[in-house]
């Protein structure tokens, strides 16, 4: 049998991939409750964990040197379930009836999934998985063997989920792209294969293939092609071959400066979340950081990172930045980014709730180290401290306020502090609305479109049966957009758009009439939009 079946799926990573399809067979790890060797199996128990937290350490340093600190993590955080207390004295008592070490280890991960479960809080509940990766990886340790032997050819991995570890193991072999059952578009595993520029479906349910049979993933449309035709054969070929030209093509415009007609500059800078992402972002020719999201690094860990740790971050994204400034966002965190480790109230409808700077101004000991490490930070580089979900200028003031109390107490301490400017992120309607009172208190806005769109339309971003409305070409949009910038030039104050409309080259040519002073695009997009705007404004400096 060799027609063609089509199967759609949703885009978590874009691109597209051609392979066999390697079906993940999820090895039985149910071990039966029989009874072991009393003091053997204990042995076997620890000795297996001591060689999965060395292994994991290792998977740590790799994955780190790969894709960076932040996506990798998550092996320092399965290395620490290992130490956890109740982990291991739910796999004692087991040990303790008599049973083996892989029916402790089963014991263990049960007792801790239950406890996730009884919760009911989604994040931690998304932890869940992590406990069946490291119980599989615990289990293969006792059993001595993997069980996995990926193909010798270009293949697509098909599984129901995937774990961060089976990513970082798929990353050495000759896996092309992903398509998970189930999945979710922003899980780890998500962050990880994007990292690896690893095209990922999710959602795409069940379909059955044979080994031989080949496979064509397609990122752009979420389509998952068995037998393709010839045509789409083909097409294939020529896409891969486009996007050869494509790199080659956008690497002329690299170093270009851009001006308007009028003479006004238009900087194309770099929107990132971790150091690694500066890095790239300085080698494809970004102009600066326009967007750096400091909320991923208070996510996904144990608790607050301190103001050293904050402080060696900034710095270095500001030395990464430089001659160009960087601006970097106070934290975003609330709504859909809560840290497990966060006391937050349960919300009825936490996008329009304590989010952004609302929540940074109800919690100095949370706010406080960040601005703190910012202001220490600034002697480093061109500093931007943007605030993010602002409705008033009384907000910015408060954190004037607060920067100006805390570089006080930072010059007391013997700490020098540099010059900074403050930026306010226009992502409400409030805020585009009342852009000339924030230039007042500011010195920069950036406007960012994800959200305007989702407050301005009343429609969540991430819905997905209402994403066909929520159409950034929409007047309202528009006219936000417009007044934003009008006001910031008639205050004399400097505006980017940082949402992801920015770095649409479909959007481009209509962005431009806007007149912004900055668009800040993702870093994998920068050559598309060098190159887009190329075709409409002056250039210099190649
Ligand atoms: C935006 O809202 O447009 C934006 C850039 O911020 P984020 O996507 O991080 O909410
Ligand atoms: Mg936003």
């Amino acid at each position: 049998m060799t027609h063609r079946i089509k199967v759609k799926g949703k885009i978590a990573v874009g691109g597209k991939a051609l392979g066999v399809i390697y079906e993940k067979q999820k090895k039985d790890i149910s071990p039966s409750a029989e009874t072991g060797h009393g003091e053997e199996e204990r042995l076997r128990f620890y000795g297996a964990v001591s060689h999965v937290k060395a292994i994991l350490e290792q998977v740590y340093r790799e994955s780190e040197e790969r894709v960076g600190r932040e996506e990798s993590e998550i092996f320092l955080i399965h290395g620490l379930i290992l130490e956890d207390e109740d982990f291991l004295s739910a796999a004692e008592k087991a040990l303790e009836k008599g049973h083996t070490a892989e029916y402790a280890v089963i014991a263990a991960r049960d007792y801790a999934v239950d406890a996730l479960r009884a919760t009911e809080d989604p994040l931690l509940l998304s932890r869940c998985d992590d406990l069946f990766d490291l119980a599989s990886r615990l289990i293969s340790e006792l059993t001595e063997e993997d069980g996995t032997v990926y193909p010798e050819e270009d293949f697509l991995y098909y599984a129901t989920d995937l774990t961060p570890g089976e990513v970082m193991a798929l990353d050495e072999s000759r896996c092309v792209g992903i398509l998970l059952r189930k999945g979710s578009l922003r899980s780890h595993a998500a962050i990880l294969a994007g990292a690896l520029s690893l095209p990922l479906l999710v959602e795409v349910g069940e379909f059955s293939a044979q080994e031989e049979t080949p496979v064509l993933l397609d990122g752009e449309t979420g389509e998952v092609i068995l037998f393709p035709s010839d045509e789409e054969f083909e097409a294939f070929r020529l896409w891969q071959k486009e996007k050869e030209e494509e790199k080659k093509r956008q690497r002329v415009f690299r170093d270009v400066r851009f001006h308007y007609p009028s003479g006004r500059g238009l900087l194309i800078s770099a929107n990132a979340g971790s150091l690694e992402e500066c890095e790239r972002a300085r080698e494809v020719g970004a102009e600066g950081v326009g967007l750096f999201r400091s909320e991923f690094l208070f996510m996904e860990r144990e608790d607050a990172p301190s103001e050293e740790e904050q402080l060696s971050l900034y710095r270095r994204v500001l030395a990464l930045a430089f001659p160009h400034r960087a601006v970097i966002r106070t934290f975003d965190l609330g709504a859909d980014k809560v840290p497990g480790w966060y006391p937050m109230a349960k919300e009825i409808n936490p996008a329009l709730g304590l989010r952004g700077v609302r929540l940074a101004l109800c919690d100095p000991a949370l706010f406080d180290p960040q601005l703190r490490a910012l202001l220490r930070a600034s002697l480093d580089g061109s500093l931007v401290i943007l605030l993010p979900m602002v409705t008033s200028p009384d907000e910015v003031r408060a954190v004037r306020e607060r920067l100006e109390a805390l570089t006080k107490v930072l010059a007391s301490e013997g700490h020098a502090v540099g010059q900074y400017s403050l930026g306010v992120m226009i992502e409400t309607p409030a805020a585009a609305l009342m852009a000339e009172e924030l230039c007042e208190v500011s010195e920069y806005l950036s406007i960012g479109t994800n959200d305007l769109l989702q407050y301005t339309l009343a429609i969540d971003r991430e819905h997905p049966a209402l994403s066909h409305l929520a159409d950034p070409r929409h007047p309202a949009m528009r006219r936000l957009i417009e007044r934003t910038v009008n006001a910031a030039h008639e205050k004399g104050v400097a505006v980017g758009i940082c949402g992801e409309i920015a770095g649409d080259t479909a959007l481009t040519k209509e962005l431009l009439t806007f007149g912004a002073d900055t668009l800040s695009v993702s870093v994998s997009k920068v050559p598309a939009v060098k190159e887009a705007v190329a075709k409409h404004l002056a250039s210099d400096g190649k």
